[in-house]
């Protein structure tokens, strides 16, 4: 008894010592703060040069600066990152699927360690050097974003989905030419959603939401993109654009028609 007692006792201590914030390290960067654990104490100078060109390369795409500084977690495991997503989200039951590797708000950007994706995610390798830069910037996308917007964690954005996600695909360049092509596959074959509000759904979502900001981004400008920033309602942004949603969606299949692939 006193021996089990012991070992709960030990169990629980090391429990605690894994996630107790005395195990963060940090390093401070121009404009944000790093934290990792030892295990990625000799892999982190690999993420900060990742982390440093995705802040670049967001501000030059906004040719703005971010507004305030922020914090980058990197975590050593899927464990850490959910008890984080539970905390943050208020679902102490939240599980994550294997596929979520990273999110990014105002103040702070999460990230699975890439040294642990091979055991602990899917769909993603490290080693494909110009994919893993695009997801990391696409979350410096969303912390800017949120730096502009009415709604800072996007808690009280409605219906733009498609707009939140679609921003962060296209201006970290994951709207590819071979999602391009999907999109415009699939609109040859009558397969996208019919509203925007489903945009961020299924196998071509990234194509989908990310070729509309594209569309707004060489139709209307980089100024109005700017401008939209701040909106937290998909009416709010059609306003902004003086445009219906049905206008919008038959202006945006013909830039994808008219696209040669
Ligand atoms: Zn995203």
């Amino acid at each position: 008894m006193k021996l089990r007692l012991t070992h709960s006792i030990l169990l629980a201590l090391i429990m605690v010592s894994a996630f107790s914030p005395a195990d963060w390290k940090s390093e401070k960067r121009t404009g944000y703060i790093v934290r990792f654990t030892q295990q990625d104490e000799a892999t982190r100078a690999e993420y900060v040069s990742l982390l440093d060109q995705g802040k670049k390369d967001v501000q030059t795409f906004f040719k703005k600066a971010y507004r305030t500084d922020f914090e980058v977690y990197i975590h050593p495991n899927r464990q850490s990152l959910d008890a984080q997503w539970q905390a943050d989200w208020k679902m102490p039951d939240f599980k994550s699927e294997c596929w979520m590797v990273a999110s990014g708000v105002a103040t702070k950007l999460d990230l699975l360690s890439p040294s642990r994706w091979k055991e602990d995610a899917c769909e993603h390798s490290y080693e494909d050097k110009e994919k893993t830069q695009e997801l990391i910037t696409h979350e410096m996308v969303h912390v800017f974003h949120g730096q502009w917007n009415k709604s800072p964690d996007f808690s009280e954005v409605e219906q733009l989905d498609w707009w939140v996600e679609g921003l962060a695909t296209y201006a970290s360049g994951q709207c590819d030419r071979s999602r391009m092509e999907e999109v415009h596959k699939a609109l040859v074959e009558n397969k996208v959603p019919i509203t925007l509000d489903k945009f961020w759904s299924g196998k071509n979502r990234y194509g989908q939401s990310g070729s509309v900001v594209m569309y707004i981004d060489q139709h209307y400008g980089r100024e109005k993109i700017i401008e939209l920033l701040p909106l937290s309602k998909k009416t709010e942004l059609l306003d902004a654009l003086k445009i219906t949603e049905e206008q919008l969606l038959a202006d945006w299949k013909k830039f994808v028609l008219s696209k040669r692939n």
